[in-house]
């Protein structure tokens, strides 16, 4: 049996008649990474002769990439699953099987707890394990149930099927590109280093050749993705190694790469290279998503960050002073084991010291197996609610403050789809703002300099001053 077969070989035996159309439906949770192993396992399904399906309901094949982050992005995930199960009991009594597939952070960590509790689950992958798809399909058809998380040695990059050019077009002119993956930081409240692993980086020249296909297909903007982006120590051709500002220069350089941008990064990391190509690199959007989850040294030594406030905001000043129009975003975490109201208000403090563009909060969630579900003083959960929202009204008023500075502005827009109603068309800013401006469909693609004229509650209103490419 050729490996091109084998999912063809693992339908069960109520699959579609030969000759039928198999369709694939993959649903991602979570964060950015997530979004770029679901269109790689996509394109996998595809080179397996599976077609797109829109609805779990139209599918054969049902990929759920799971999210472990927080208890409730799990739990999401576990009422899902019953709802397919359903669908899988109705599909089956129409003589046509369904094979559902857990993949992602939750398929790591909890492994064979998953088949436990919902024994409708054929396969269970974990992120380092899913080029090993075809396979794992064909092992599940003869013992319905297999598990894959552990973390094998081989490259999993080189082993993953390149995206078509017709993939990449519908993907769209912003495609995300996984560069490092893994952590070794192992802050006290995170499940990362346990389900994706230790850091490790692809190599500069794999990077740059993903990179040059989706420019050739139409791709103009990048984010370079990793856990720990800006860890990133790849290698080049000589097996040097090579930091995240160097890999960023050479992706500027692959032709009609027009914007680059990085996520995420870690204060500890942030050197004074990576600083210097924000200011070198014109593609470079001034835009920095910078977690630095409390404001408050008693806390962040807690959670083993290993970096102080004044560190924090050391960097920002670098980074303005190289950047001047560098804007930035965060990730917060309220009610962390132990964290007073004074702690509070020195996250507060340090918000407002800084000025966000747009910043994530959540109420710290113990996860098993992470230092700080066991530690002493768990915060009540009206106190998480109470600070979540405070700090969620103050980030929301710089937000809206950043929006409204930007009328009357520059900024190049790289437009990404149709608007909401007819000749209009819909970017974004170097900030990540969504931009609506009148003009026609071939805009799209292009990154054009925009005037803006009005700031709304979620986009900005824009004028198409001229095209810049
Ligand atoms: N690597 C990034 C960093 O160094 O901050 C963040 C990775 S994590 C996938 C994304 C965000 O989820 C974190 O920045 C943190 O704010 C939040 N997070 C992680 N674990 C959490 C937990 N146990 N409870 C609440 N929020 C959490
Ligand atoms: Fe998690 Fe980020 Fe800390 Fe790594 S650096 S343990 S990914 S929060």
């Amino acid at each position: 049996m050729s490996d091109s077969n084998v999912l063809e070989d693992a339908r069960p035996s109520a699959s579609p008649a030969r000759g039928e159309e198999r369709r694939a439906f993959i649903k991602s949770f979570g964060c950015q990474m997530n979004v770029y192993d679901a269109e790689r396992m996509a394109d996998i399904a595809a080179e397996e002769g599976y077609r797109e399906a829109q609805r779990a309901e139209d599918a054969d094949l049902i990929v759920l990439n799971t999210c472990h982050i927080r208890e409730r992005a799990s739990e999401k995930i576990y009422s899902e699953l019953g709802k397919l199960k359903e669908l899988k009991d109705q599909r089956r009594r129409a003589g046509r099987g369904v094979t559902l597939i857990v993949a992602g952070c939750l398929a790591q960590a909890e492994g064979a707890e998953i088949l436990r509790r919902q024994p409708a689950v054929d396969v269970v992958v974990g992120p380092q394990s899913y080029h090993r798809l075809p396979e794992l399909l064909r092992e599940a058809r003869l013992r319905p149930g297999v598990v894959a998380a552990d973390f094998p040695a081989e490259d999993k990059f080189a082993r993953l099927p390149p995206a078509t050019p017709d993939a990449i077009a519908r993907r769209g002119v912003a495609a995300f590109v996984t560069v490092q993956e893994g952590c070794d930081k192992f802050c006290s409240f995170c499940v990362v280093p346990y389900t994706r692993g230790a850091e490790s980086s692809r190599s500069v020249r794999a990077v740059v050749d993903e990179i040059a296909r989706l420019a050739a297909a139409g791709v103009r903007e990048v984010m370079l993705l990793g856990q720990n982006v800006n860890a990133y120590h790849g290698r080049d051709g000589d097996g040097r190694p090579v930091g995240l500002a160097e890999l960023i220069r050479a992706a500027a350089a692959v032709p009609g790469i027009a914007r680059l941008r990085y996520a995420t990064s870690h204060p500890g990391d942030m050197n004074e290279e990576l600083i210097a190509a924000h200011r070198d690199v014109a593609a470079l959007a001034p835009y920095l998503h910078l977690p630095v989850q409390s404001g408050s040294d008693r806390v962040l030594k807690a959670m083993n960050r290993r970096h102080r406030a004044a560190d924090y905001l050391d960097i920002v000043a670098r980074a303005r002073a190289a950047r001047p129009d560098i804007a930035f975003s965060s990730d917060f975490i309220v009610g962390y084991p132990g964290e007073t109201d004074a702690d509070f208000e020195a996250t507060l403090r340090l918000i407002r010291n800084v000025g966000f563009a747009s910043a994530y909060a959540f109420k710290y969630s113990p996860r098993p197996g992470t230092p700080a579900a066991e530690a002493a003083g768990q915060i009540d959960a009206s106190i998480k609610e109470r600070r979540l929202a405070e700090l969620q009204a103050l980030v929301e008023d710089q937000r809206q403050a950043f929006n409204q500075a930007t009328v009357g502005r520059r900024l190049e827009v790289l437009f990404e789809k149709p608007g909401r109603r007819a000749g209009q068309v819909a970017g974004r800013s170097p900030y990540m703002q969504a931009v609506f401006a009148d003009g026609p469909e071939s805009l799209i693609g292009v990154m054009a300099q925009v005037e803006i004229i009005a700031a709304e509650a979620h986009s900005l209103r824009g004028r198409v001053v001229s095209p810049a490419s």
